[in-house]
């Protein structure tokens, strides 16, 4: 048996066109501002994508390139203008900061209903809470996945490997909310293998190439494999993206997102629908489930 691959792209453009015709309905087109500080060329790259692919779906996006020197007030008193800016419904700080910047102290700057991150305090809490509100996107975005290619979510024996504040831990929430039951797995949880055989759907956020062979997985389980990693081409060759697992796993899952091309998309789409989100719920409606 071969897996059904679930390629991010459909189900990416399927969110987007959600998002166009969302902010259609609005009084005006939702505005994303986003920020980052110096010139890493990994936060220049994402940044400059999720601009490109704003305005592509009718948002508008003003992007702050600031630099590397700028202090935390002004860092901050910048956040405090966009928060009381009735203009500006999402607000995105590019991660990492530069060391001499407090982290926390940016995200707990955001106005929570302008965090289309879903980072802040208040966000985190009503996603375990099982409230609606804005939800961390590359969670949210392999829960759309799942439902676009149809795959069951509830009573499922999920598995989480990773708990980051970016992806495992609210991935392990989302899951719960939509009435999986979660177990999440990390780098001292004993006999891995063990646990990940459980699951009928699998998901992991580790950044460790090839983690996990087939024998980890049960026959027709869904993988969602988020690791993206950068690895050396053989003999000197191109360097290329591999996931966390083992290309090989298709032989024994059911349904397997592929790396590249799989959860990667649906991370700016769902950013996207985020904004879309905010502005509607600053307009008087509600977050997401
Ligand atoms: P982090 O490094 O923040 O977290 C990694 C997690 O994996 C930790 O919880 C760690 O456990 C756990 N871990 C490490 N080694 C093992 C192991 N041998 N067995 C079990 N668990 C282990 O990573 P992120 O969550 O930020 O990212 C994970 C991967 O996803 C990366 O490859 C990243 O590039 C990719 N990514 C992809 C995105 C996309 O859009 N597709 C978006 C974000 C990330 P512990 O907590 O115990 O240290």
């Amino acid at each position: 048996m071969t897996a059904r691959l679930l390629p991010g792209a459909p189900a990416a453009a399927a969110l987007l066109a959600d998002v166009a015709a969302r902010a259609a309905r609005l009084p005006a087109p939702p505005r994303l501002v986003m920020v980052r500080l110096g010139d890493d060329p990994a936060s220049v790259s994402y940044v400059r994508g999720k601009d490109r692919q704003a305005r592509a779906a009718g948002l508008e996006s003003t992007v702050h390139a600031l630099p590397e020197a700028t202090t935390q007030a002004e860092l901050l008193a910048l956040i405090a203008g966009l928060n009381a800016d009735p203009a500006v419904n999402g607000i995105l700080v590019q991660l990492p900061l530069p060391a001499h910047v407090s982290e926390q102290a940016v995200l707990h700057a955001i106005d929570p209903r302008k965090d289309v991150d879903g980072f802040h305090p208040v966000n985190v809490g009503e996603l375990w809470a099982g409230r609606p509100a804005l939800r961390p996107c590359t969670p949210a975005g392999i829960l759309f996945l799942l439902d676009h290619y149809g795959l069951p979510v509830v009573g499922q024996r999920a598995v989480v490997v990773g708990r980051s504040h970016i992806v495992g831990r609210p991935l392990a929430g989302l899951l719960l909310n939509r009435d999986a039951t979660v177990t999440v797995a990390h780098s001292r949880t004993p006999d891995l293998a063990a646990v990940t055989r459980e699951a009928d759907l699998l998901c992991v956020a580790v950044g460790q190439p090839h983690l996990i062979t087939p024998g980890m997985v049960k026959a027709g389980a869904t993988v969602i494999d988020v690791g993206i990693n950068r690895v050396p081409g053989q003999d000197g060759g191109k360097a290329h993206l591999t996931g966390d697992v083992d290309p090989a796993v298709a032989e024994v899952a059911g349904a397997i997102t592929p790396v590249p091309g799989g959860v990667g998309p649906m991370t700016i789409a769902q950013l996207l629908a985020n904004t879309v989100t905010a502005a509607e719920m600053q307009a008087g409606g509600q977050g997401t489930r």
